[in-house]
């Protein structure tokens, strides 16, 4: 049985409803009064293309690394918000909106980050076959703590706000594949063992990744490093490092806030102030320059999601030297 027949039979759609049939008539006016007849009637086979694979939108390129991965030729990955593009800030175009539709499943952030907010709704009710997978789930949330912001001088609100950047420690990775294999044996039961198998592969990956990192940062005499967007935080908590973060929700620091950051660098003899590459970086050049340090890229959203946290290790390491 091929995977889009059998997700028809699920759906109970293949059958032709008459009315000499009484039984599909039953099933039929049943449908119809529980509200389900826009559902089925664009619903045939929407999880799944005419050649069987799945559609997948995420939010997140990091997101679409775990999909390829354990899906693998049964899927095809969108993303939502392109390379270079904010998260915090995003906007779906039409286009997106369209494609949308063609999606079998959506895999979320679902920690809060404001792109989700802001749209999943929409996407839902534009959507109503869409099945969405929550990436976060069993992830313990951390909350941002006012130690990691080099600054003090804004109002507390802000403080024990849940930290949405769960994805970049390895730890959280291996949950988030668990989530995702779940989410397509759900979809497509016949291909759950390719799943699995998948999943598992890259299970031992993640697992070696940690390790690799671990051993790498224990030679770190500096523990703390300053990174703008506070993206680093699971990361940190993972490999007993502390982040320091300069920017707070998106917004332009102030001159005051500036000195207190210059002066904390040069305290815990920082010299080097990470950014996310793509992003308007003026104000940690200005640190930087303070400190007599530089600027470096590191990328909370890539899509080479192993090969980047080896990067992004590497140039910790690198910057306390
Ligand atoms: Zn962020």
């Amino acid at each position: 049985m091929t995977y889009s027949t059998n997700v028809q039979k699920m759906r109970g759609e293949r059958k032709p409803v008459t009315f000499f049939n009484l039984k599909s008539g039953v099933i039929f006016l049943v449908l119809l009064f529980s509200g389900f007849t826009r559902l089925c009637a664009e619903a045939p086979g929407r999880n799944a293309n005419d050649d069987g694979t799945i559609t997948v939108v995420t939010s997140i390129l990091p997101l679409s690394f775990f999909v390829e991965r354990i899906g693998g030729e049964r899927v095809s990955v969108s993303v939502m918000v392109p390379p270079g593009g904010n998260p915090h800030t995003y906007e779906p175009t039409p286009a997106q909106m369209v494609a949308l539709r063609k999606a079998g499943l959506f895999v979320k952030v679902g920690s809060g980050i404001e792109f989700e907010l802001d749209w999943m709704k929409r996407f839902i009710s534009l959507n109503p076959g869409l099945k969405i997978c929550d990436a976060s789930e069993g992830v313990v949330m951390r909350t941002m703590s006012p130690g990691e912001h080099g600054h003090h001088d804004h109002d507390h609100h802000d403080h024990g706000r849940l930290d949405p950047h769960y994805w970049l420690s390895p730890e959280n990775g291996r949950r988030i594949a668990v989530n995702v294999e779940r989410a397509l044996a759900t979809l497509d039961p016949p291909h759950a063992a390719v799943y699995a198998a998948n999943r598992k592969r890259l299970d031992a990956e993640l697992e070696a990744l940690s390790e690799e990192i671990a051993d790498k940062l224990s030679a770190m005499k500096q523990r703390s490093f300053m990174v703008f967007h506070p993206a680093w935080g699971y990361y940190a908590a993972d490999f007993g490092l502390q982040q320091i973060s300069a920017e707070e929700e998106g917004k332009e620091l102030t001159p005051a806030a500036l000195r207190r950051l210059v002066d904390l660098a040069k305290r815990t003899g920082i010299r080097v102030v990470f950014v996310s590459p793509r992003f308007n970086t003026l104000q940690a050049e200005t640190i930087a320059r303070e400190i007599g340090g530089v600027t470096e890229p590191i990328d909370p959203l890539s899509d080479d999601y192993i090969d980047n946290l080896r990067r992004a290790t590497d140039a910790f390491v690198r910057s306390s030297q």
